[in-house]
């Protein structure tokens, strides 16, 4: 078993995984030098850089030496035992060890490791719905057993009906997902849909007046999870409200997953206990390759199952084995450990942003990221990342609620623990991201183009980046990113 504690990764066999690295680019470098040296020039640009994108991580190198092998090379369409493809007996292994240890991990009564990515596991999830509630009981109406059976005007008037769907999530600019109904995204041309907010006057969900959406729309679907929401959920109450209403509830916590998996978010708001169906990602606070996972009840779970090939192609089994060695990890005791620090760090960042008079969305935080406002600074979201990006600092620019610059320019910053906490960062060291984060922004002026007033252009002081890149150097030393490993 491969140990990972809050304070960094690999120590324990830095020198044999320096010489898996040491050989793996040998040997790509024999058929393409220029990606081994783009491969050699990311590691040492993640090791020199402050990376505080929220939905972000550094995996371990067993999590990413697993991705790495011959399991990429099989087709294994289909599910565990029951396969389109022949010679799937080690996929078999792969992804059944996949589920059980995600099933643990989680208290799930079923696992399914498949999709390929977040947006894939929502995408099996709102289908398995969709199967589950309309498409089943549908055939029974029509008196057939099978799809393949109906005559093509019954096949039409189901699939109408499949098409005719309602959907409630949380809406984009309150910290919502792009898979939760918006419109360009496939969720929100699949399904009638209508979105839930935050209060204005905090920033905070507002329970009742979710609940009266949810009664006057009467979605068949409710979808509580964020990307940009820095506060925890109520699983439970939001469960009662689908309830009132019949609507399956579906929980997305890409974000937050390895919050839950390390027990900081415990009873209401641990959606598994509460929701029909859980989607996450394994790449963000999970720490895992990249990657989907879906939850469900043992109701929604043989239509979850069909996922390939309902909604997804042949599945990455070199990615399910990666999945399969992280929720290993994540199930030791370090996990819990560092999963905390992340909360603790997320506080202690916002705690320094505040102290600093930066405004904040809802004013801090509880989960593991914050979202700062950065109209309090005369910036645009746009600018605020860019200049960051200068310094050493890589975010992203996000929306606030009721965002005045819309979606592209935006006018906050988001930033998250998950990956500087990997590393080994503290309460201190947040405080003191804090405050070179403001050091920088304090220093940044929005300019003209040549046009006029521009939500792009902007002048950094100068001086500004060189003394900020110095100062983040001191931390990422202290803090190295792989210690031992040498390529
Ligand atoms: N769901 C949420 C809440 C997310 O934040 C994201 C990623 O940003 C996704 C789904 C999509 O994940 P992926 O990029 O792996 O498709």
């Amino acid at each position: 078993m491969t140990a990972t504690s809050a304070k960094g990764q690999g120590i324990e066999y830095a020198d044999t995984a320096s010489e898996a690295y040491r050989a793996a680019l040998r040997v790509i470098e024999s058929v393409e030098p220029r990606i081994a040296e783009a491969t050699r020039k990311e590691l040492d640009d993640q090791r020199h850089s402050l990376k505080l994108i929220a939905s972000e991580n550094y995996a371990s190198p067993a999590v990413l030496l697993t991705m790495g092998t011959w399991f990429s090379d099989k087709y294994a369409e289909g599910t565990v035992g029951h396969r389109f493809y022949a010679a799937c007996q080690n996929v078999d292994t792969v992804e059944a060890l996949a589920a059980e240890h995600a099933r643990e991990l989680f208290g799930a009564s079923y696992a399914y490791a498949q999709p390929h990515s977040g947006i894939d596991a929502n995408l099996v999830a709102y289908w398995a719905i969709l199967a589950t509630r309309v498409e089943t009981p549908g055939l029974a109406e029509l008196g057939s057993k099978h799809i393949n059976d109906l005559s093509e005007a019954d096949w039409e008037t189901l699939r109408a009906k499949l098409g005719n769907q309602k959907l409630m999530g949380m809406s984009l600019d309150t910290g919502g997902h792009l898979t939760h109904g918006f419109r360009p995204n496939i969720s929100g041309k699949m399904f009638h849909q209508r979105q839930y907010g935050t209060n204005p006057e905090t920033g905070f969900i507002d329970y009742d007046a979710v609940a009266a959406a949810v009664r006057e729309f009467k979605p068949l679907i409710l979808v509580a999870g964020y990307s940009a929401y820095p506060r925890r959920v109520n699983f439970a109450k939001m469960r009662e409200i689908a309830d009132e209403v019949g609507a399956t509830f579906m929980v997305d916590m890409a974000h937050f997953a390895g919050l839950v998996a390390g027990k900081v978010f415990t009873g209401d708001e641990d959606p598994v206990p509460h929701a029909h169906v859980v989607t996450t990602t394994t790449h963000k606070s999970l720490r895992g390759p990249r990657g989907g996972l879906v939850l469900a009840t043992e109701e929604y779970a043989p239509a979850v199952d069909k996922g390939c090939p309902m909604v997804l192609g042949g599945p990455l089994s070199h990615v399910m084995a990666a999945k399969a060695v992280a929720l290993a990890e994540a199930r030791q005791p370090e996990f819990r450990t560092y999963a905390q620090a992340v909360a603790d760090n997320a506080q202690s960042l916002a705690d320094g942003f505040v102290k600093r008079d930066a405004s904040l969305v809802t004013g801090g935080t509880d989960n593991h990221l914050v979202l700062l406002d950065v109209t309090s600074f005369g910036l645009t979201g746009r600018q605020a990342e860019s200049a960051l990006l200068d310094s050493g600092i890589v975010t992203n620019r996000n929306a606030i609620p009721a965002d005045p610059n819309g979606a592209w320019y935006t006018s906050g910053i988001r930033f998250g623990t998950p990956a500087l906490t990997t590393r080994g960062f503290g309460a201190d060291e947040f405080d003191r991201v804090a405050e070179l984060v403001v050091e920088v922004l304090s220093n940044t002026q929005p300019a003209a183009g040549p046009n006029g007033p521009s939500k792009a252009k902007y002048t950094l002081a100068d001086g500004t980046a060189d003394r900020v890149r110095s100062a983040a150097a001191e931390l990422l030393e202290a803090n190295p990113l792989y210690p031992g490993l040498t390529l």
